[in-house]
């Protein structure tokens, strides 16, 4: 090489620690970079590929990087473009193969590139039939995902029913007939001209492989190859790869063992942990700074990982040392219920963001989607704006679609006497819903929790009706005085439906643990940490609930500076508290934290009180008692009569806007205001729940009734 380095590769070494540098110097030949979270991978890769280009080492055309998300390959972009390498093409692997098999296809496929399969549903039904099956949406998502698994995995509908079994799969029929709607599948496919994603990647690598031509071009185009994430890689995209790669060693590949959290789609840590054995020259580089996270967040991460026990990536121990100045410690909080676990994070994020962190800088990951939902209506209670991420927004989801149509049906000759939760599950009961446990298996269960997220919203929905009359709750006038029905019901639930909908460009990131991974923020709630649903309920063999402890490790690690963890211990307020935080944490939890902080917690929660006087200890009988904790002899701080005037003004605005009274101001909100008194704008805006644009909205009427001027409804 030139001794001479130029200055752009000068500056781009200067960005980095020595062990990253010894990787971004390694230019050519095989290298592997096994890290831990945080530590600077993709920096790394990125500044590899800067190098390269700026030393002359290879053309920007000649390199290739690939990695497994759309988003994590745009940033990849982002970043190589700040690095002055823009014209690098940074593509995962399904872009990557669509853009050479269209161009191949007239030499290999014998015309234009077919069709796309864009879902599976429609082929797996029809598969489903011709073998005899009745496919509901449930089953259709587990049959669809058992062929991804296959297909990934290299395994055709022959091999199927044995390797399932090894692998141990847990397929929605037996294997044997599994098998039969796969071999189906792929026939109908066949019959229709059109290829699927999984088939894009095997046709590039069969077409490279028996092709010598298209092996020559292909390989003449592509000289350099890098890998981001390789842990998840499965055996598909590693031929691919190998047939890019044709022999040559010109790779590199950066990944974290413990962050291997897709191997129920047939991903496998083995070809990251194998490298060295692939290619004995490859220089392998560990890192261990991490530059993302406080010493508090990466201390917590640290043990959790110390606590891993089965498989490969438990035997690789990853320490990491924390770069940043100290933060504030993790926090761990539990709740009585799911509502008030959600009350309370959606208010934590409001008051984040009232300190300067910016919404987009937030991120609520949960493990499930049905969980989304929850905190969908909290964030929205508190005015906070929020995207989902990698999950459908519950009220767009098939299965609330589908009860939402029965539900309205059902509404019109309503049962009289009946409760409406009673209502609820009955009309459930239609789509094969029932309460209990939840049924294993992927879709099912997620289908199963959505369904019982309905319910559960019923449940609040009584109740609180119980509590405040149903004028208040559903803005519907002339309703005071009745038990709510299925009529408010539906009305309520079409609100939240437009409340939820608010579509927004900054705003917390809501989003499943799968799909966090790569992303960073400065401010991280992970939530719903019990046993159950982390680890699964499902996850059965020690690798599958190890899988889980990696989730885990994975959300913990998305945190730069504030990391606040929490569970609730029953689904539903009132519920019996027979949940457990997650296994993983509890070994973890500080020793001051009490066995059960369920009141305290509970305390920030809409739903979540308990129901007895906070002061005496004497039963709550009144919703307005319910709602301050305290019953009318015990007032405490609380102006008990501005609340109640308080309370009178929101269901009247609630109801003139037509929206849900929580979304005027939560209950906390005007406990919160009944008990500083706000005497001005800066007063209030100094209260929980009260964001610009509450302060906008309500401002003026709020310190109307507080300072005792003329009431604004008169
Ligand atoms: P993950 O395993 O979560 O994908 P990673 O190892 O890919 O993490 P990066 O995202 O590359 O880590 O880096 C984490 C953060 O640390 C980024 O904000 C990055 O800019 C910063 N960082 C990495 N290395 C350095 C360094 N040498 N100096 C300063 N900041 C760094
Ligand atoms: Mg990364």
């Amino acid at each position: 090489m030139d001794a001479r380095v130029p200055d752009p590769a000068e500056r781009i070494l200067a960005g980095l620690d020595p062990q990253q540098r010894d990787a971004v110097l390694a230019v050519r030949g095989p290298v592997c970079i096994l890290a831990g979270a945080g530590t600077g991978k993709t920096r790394t890769i990125t500044h590899r590929i800067a190098y390269a280009v700026h030393t002359g080492v290879a053309a920007p055309s000649q390199l290739l990087a690939v990695t497994f998300t759309t988003r994590a390959a745009g940033e990849m972009r982002g970043r190589l473009r700040q690095l002055g390498v823009g014209t690098v093409q940074a593509r995962t692997f399904h872009s990557a193969a669509l853009r050479q098999l269209r161009y191949f296809a007239p030499q290999v496929l014998g015309g234009p590139l077919p069709a796309l399969v864009e879902h599976k549903a429609r082929l797996v039904t029809q598969a489903g039939a011709a073998c005899r099956l009745t496919v509901d949406a449930t089953l259709r998502r587990d049959l669809a995902s058992e062929v991804e698994w296959a297909k990934s995995s290299l395994i055709g509908p022959d091999r199927y029913p044995d390797l399932a079994g090894k692998a141990g799969r847990r397929p929605p029929l037996d294997p044997a007939t599994v098998a039969s709607v796969y071999a189906a599948y792929e026939q109908l496919k066949q019959q229709a001209g059109l290829l699927d994603f999984e088939d894009l990647l095997l046709v590039t690598a069969v077409a490279i492989e028996e092709h010598r031509q298209v092996a020559e071009e292909v390989r003449a185009r592509y000289r350099h190859f890098v890998v981001d994430e390789y842990q998840d890689v499965n055996p598909l995209q590693q031929r691919l790869l190998r047939a890019w790669l044709g022999g040559r060693d010109d790779l590199c590949v950066v990944g974290d063992p413990h962050q291997t959290i897709y191997s129920f789609a047939g991903a496998s840590p083995e070809h990251l942990l194998d490298f060295r054995r692939h290619y004995p020259a490859a220089v392998v580089v560990r890192l261990e700074r991490d530059y993302r996270s406080t010493p508090q967040v990466v201390g917590l991460a640290n043990r959790l990982i110390d606590g891993a026990q089965a498989g490969r990536a438990g035997t690789v121990r990853l320490r990491l040392v924390g770069q940043r100045p100290p933060g504030p410690e993790p926090t761990f909080e539990e709740y009585a219920d799911e509502p008030a676990e959600a009350a309370a994070v959606a208010s934590r994020c409001a008051r984040w963001i009232r300190a300067g962190t910016p919404a987009a800088e937030i991120a609520v990951l949960f493990r499930v989607n049905a969980q989304s939902e929850s905190y969908e209506a909290a964030l929205a209670a508190e005015g906070v704006p929020y995207l989902l991420r990698g999950v459908e927004r519950f009220f767009e989801r098939a299965e609330i679609r589908e009860a939402g149509v029965l539900l309205r049906a059902a509404a019109r000759s309503p049962q009289s006497g009946v409760p409406l939760v009673e209502e609820v599950i009955a009309v459930l009961s239609s789509l094969g819903w029932s309460p209990g446990a939840a049924p294993a298996g992927g879709a099912a269960r997620e289908r199963w929790e959505s369904l019982a997220a309905l319910v559960q919203l019923a449940e609040e929905f009584a109740g609180a009706a119980e509590q405040a009359g149903p004028a208040e709750l559903s803005g519907a006038e002339g309703a005071g005085g009745q038990p709510v029905g299925l009529a408010e019901f539906v009305v309520e639930l079409e609100q939240r439906a437009v409340a939820q909908h608010a579509p927004t460009v900054q705003g917390v990131t809501l989003a499943s643990l799968h799909a966090a991974k790569g992303l960073e923020w400065d401010a991280v709630c992970v939530v719903g940490l019990v046993d159950g649903t982390l680890p699964i309920q499902h996850a059965n063999t020690e690798e599958q609930v190890e899988e889980e402890r990696r989730l885990l490790y994975v959300g913990v690690t998305r945190a730069r500076e504030h990391l606040a963890l929490s569970w609730a211990l029953s689904r539903v307020p009132g519920a019996r508290r027979s949940r457990r935080v997650s296994r993983f944490l509890q070994p973890l939890l500080p020793v001051r934290h009490p066995a059960s902080a369920a009141g305290r917690g509970g305390s920030a929660g809409r739903g979540g009180s308990p129901a007895v006087c906070a002061g005496c200890g004497a039963r709550l009988r009144t919703g307005a008692e319910r709602a301050l904790r305290r019953c009318a002899e015990c007032p405490g701080e609380v102006d008990l009569g501005l609340f109640e005037q308080l309370r009178s003004w929101r269901s009247s605005r609630a109801s003139e806007q037509k929206v849900p009274a929580y979304v005027v101001f939560t209950d906390a909100t005007l406990v919160a205001i009944a008990e500083a008194r706000p005497q001005d704008v800066a007063d209030l805006v100094r209260l929980p729940g009260i964001g610009q644009r509450k302060l906008d909205l309500y401002g003026a009427d709020v310190l109307a009734l507080v300072t005792g001027g003329s009431s604004p409804d008169g």
